[in-house]
């Protein structure tokens, strides 16, 4: 958990932003309140730094900076959680590491007593008592052997139950650095990875499509309903992406309430009409204020469908979608576009 601050200390936070938003004259959605909250709590010092450095520039900072700023310092990964999982990690090789070294020396004794044992075999008649002494002596060092290899694979599954767990965790964290909270969806660091591996992929006979996905006039639905609906709809807007999609399809949040959606092996035509599926579903669907559980009007999206060009760089595909979408809402929002029309 990245934040375990009692309420009276998340008070004082919260008492400590809320200026800080207002003076930078920032809506009070949860990527600013984050950034704002972390440099009042002070912890995380290469934000306080990166922010001070802003601050001798400009008098004002800007939503977008808060974004970036978001993105590289607070919606990273708890680092305090990354060290104690390497710390366990760390604990739980040298734990392994000791009992190898343990079983070893145990069975060199056990090698060496039958050696010895055979020694005296080898040296000649033996007497029943002598013979005796061998076999109990046998009999005892095979006990504390099996003992022995009993305990340790007591403490080989407990050590391999150990790793599952810890792989389990840093899994979670892994997909925590490329998730967004609010939707679930991929983030951006997530979406450009995607796109890094999807762009190797694509061949002559292998497409791959982008959508972007823009909320219209969202401004307006944050004013007249609140930003807590706001995030409704965002959710809302990203569920219905995902409902339709499938298979290798990936959808991310972009930005705000921007959403990017990766069609592998979907040509230019099947990517317009997912979009266009998206755009419907949309036009079509209602969403209930938090308040009083009516329904709000028509929440659209607009769409930008672009196809990447085997070679090209990711900027050059996200700006012939984005260029689409700008079209889409050039001519009355609600709408399609694609690349070429
Ligand atoms: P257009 O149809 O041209 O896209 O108009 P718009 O109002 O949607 O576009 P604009 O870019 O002017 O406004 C986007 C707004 O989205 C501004 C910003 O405060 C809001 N926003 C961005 N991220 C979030 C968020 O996470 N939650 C909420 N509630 N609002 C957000
Ligand atoms: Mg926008
Ligand atoms: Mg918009």
């Amino acid at each position: 958990m990245r934040y375990n601050d009692t309420v009276s200390q998340s008070g004082e936070y919260l008492r400590l932003a809320i200026p800080l938003l207002a003076r930078h004259a920032m809506a009070a959605n949860p990527v600013n309140y984050a950034v704002w909250y972390e440099y009042v709590a002070g912890r995380n010092d290469v934000l306080v730094q990166e922010i001070e450095n802003l601050l001798k520039q400009n008098a004002k900072l800007n939503e977008t900076q808060l974004a970036a700023l978001y993105q590289k310092h607070v919606s990273e990964f708890d680092a305090e959680g990354m060290k104690k999982l390497s710390l366990e990690m760390r604990q739980l090789i040298v734990s392994i590491a000791d009992m190898a070294t343990h079983s070893g020396a145990e069975a060199q004794k056990f090698s060496h007593a039958l050696t010895d044992r055979v020694q005296r075999f080898n040296s000649g008649e033996m007497s029943v008592e002598a013979l005796r002494d061998v076999i109990s002596g046998l009999l005892a060092d095979t006990t504390a052997m099996r003992d022995s290899i009993t305990a340790i694979q007591g403490q080989l599954l407990e050590s391999k139950s150990k790793a599952e767990k810890l792989g389990h965790e840093l899994k979670r964290v892994r997909e925590e650095v490329v998730t967004d909270m609010l939707t679930g969806l991929l983030n951006r660091k997530g979406f450009s990875q995607a796109l890094d591996s999807e762009t190797v992929r694509v061949s002559e006979s292998r497409n791959l499509s982008l959508l972007m996905i823009d909320i219209d006039h969202f401004k307006k639905v944050n004013d007249t309903y609140g930003h807590l609906l706001g995030d409704k709809v965002i959710r809302f807007v990203g569920m219905t992406v995902k409902d339709r999609i499938k298979g290798k399809d990936l959808a991310a949040r972009y930005g705000g309430e921007e959403l990017a959606v990766l069609l592998p092996e979907t040509s230019l035509a099947g990517a317009r009409s997912v979009a266009e599926e998206i755009r419907r579903a949309m036009a079509t669907a209602r969403i209930q204020r938090l308040d009083n559980g009516q329904a709000i009007g028509a929440i659209t999206v607009s769409l930008g469908v672009a196809q990447y060009r085997p070679g090209e760089t990711h900027e050059a595909l996200i700006a012939r979608a984005d260029a689409a979408l700008y079209r889409s809402k050039e001519s009355g929002r609600n709408r399609v576009s694609v690349e070429g029309d």
